[in-house]
């Protein structure tokens, strides 16, 4: 074997080991609606508290995931997890409209999420609406008819829908209409260059119209400057995320964020020339 067959190997069965032994994290980043300046939702981003290695990102580990067929039980514990802190926050009265989760391509084409949807939703006993799932496009590249069977169920079961990375995938336009998410997320990578590159500010201004047009939300993420907020306002864009609200947060400093939160104010865009 190879190193880094070797390699592998034990980074799975640590993965492993770490669903089974409470080492995955929460952490939960703020999104914004743009007109009001008020926090509408957060979003759940897991990370590994390894054990000698400290705080590994997603990046590192849910490819891995995806490849061992491990993503099932690690993405059973993020949504019970994510909604048992829904349901702290709701008991506390300061629930934000809605938690998204993400979920990976190869959870959605296995059908067994909406069992993991239900069992995490009923646990915590907790409002359908209250969850949002985020699904990147590229979930059309694998099983298309499971997958869009799936998202079927989790509509009818209440839950909301939001297309990730938008405008990076290959998901055609007949899909979005048919799959009837609510929420379409601008990939960041059109959001950074938005103030200063012409052709990234049309592709935003044009997925925004195509969101509004078929009766979408839509999220831009990725936002690090008050410029770009300015900017998205100005496009009509609704909702915002990034580092300019704050960084993903463990839970007990995003539930004091949520406490102590002041509505941000977007000041109308300036162009500064040029
Ligand atoms: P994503 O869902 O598109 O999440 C956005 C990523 O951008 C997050 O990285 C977040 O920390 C980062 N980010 C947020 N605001 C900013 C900003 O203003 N500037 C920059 N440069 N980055 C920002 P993270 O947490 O490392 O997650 C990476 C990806 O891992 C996620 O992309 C998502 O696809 C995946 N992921 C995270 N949690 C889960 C999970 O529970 N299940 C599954 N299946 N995938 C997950
Ligand atoms: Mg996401
Ligand atoms: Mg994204």
């Amino acid at each position: 074997m190879t190193h880094r067959a070797r390699a592998r190997l034990t980074l799975e069965a640590e993965l492993r080991h770490a669903i089974e032994h409470d080492e995955l994290r929460l952490h939960y980043q703020p999104q914004v609606d743009l007109r009001s300046g008020k926090i509408i939702g957060v979003e759940a981003l897991v990370r590994w508290q390894h054990p000698t290695r400290g705080l590994i990102a997603p990046g590192e580990f849910i490819p891995l995931a995806e490849e061992s067929g491990l993503v099932g039980g690690l993405g059973e514990w993020v949504l019970k997890n994510a909604c048992q802190q829904i349901r702290a926050w709701t008991d506390a009265g300061i629930a934000p409209q809605q938690t998204a989760v993400n979920v990976s391509a190869v959870q959605l084409s296995r059908g067994q999420l909406i069992v993991s949807v239900k069992a995490a939703l009923q646990a915590a006993r907790i409002d359908p609406e209250q969850l949002e799932l985020e699904i990147t496009e590229s979930f059309v590249m694998l099983d298309r008819e499971q997958s869009f069977k799936s998202l079927a169920e989790l509509r009818a079961l209440g839950v909301r829908l939001s297309i990730d990375d938008f405008g990076t995938g290959y998901s055609s336009l007949a899909y979005l209409q048919q799959l009837q998410v609510h929420k379409l997320k601008i990939d960041m990578s059109f959001v950074r260059g938005i103030v200063t590159n012409t052709s990234n500010a049309l592709i935003v201004k044009a997925v925004i119209a195509l969101g509004h047009s078929l009766g979408l939300e839509v999220i831009a993420e990725g936002v690090e400057e008050i410029a770009q907020a300015s900017y998205l306002h100005m496009l009509d864009c609704d909702v915002m995320q990034g580092y300019l609200i704050s960084h993903p947060l463990p839970a007990e400093e995003i539930t004091r964020l949520l406490v102590s939160y002041l509505p941000i104010d977007i000041p109308p865009y300036a162009n500064k020339g040029g």
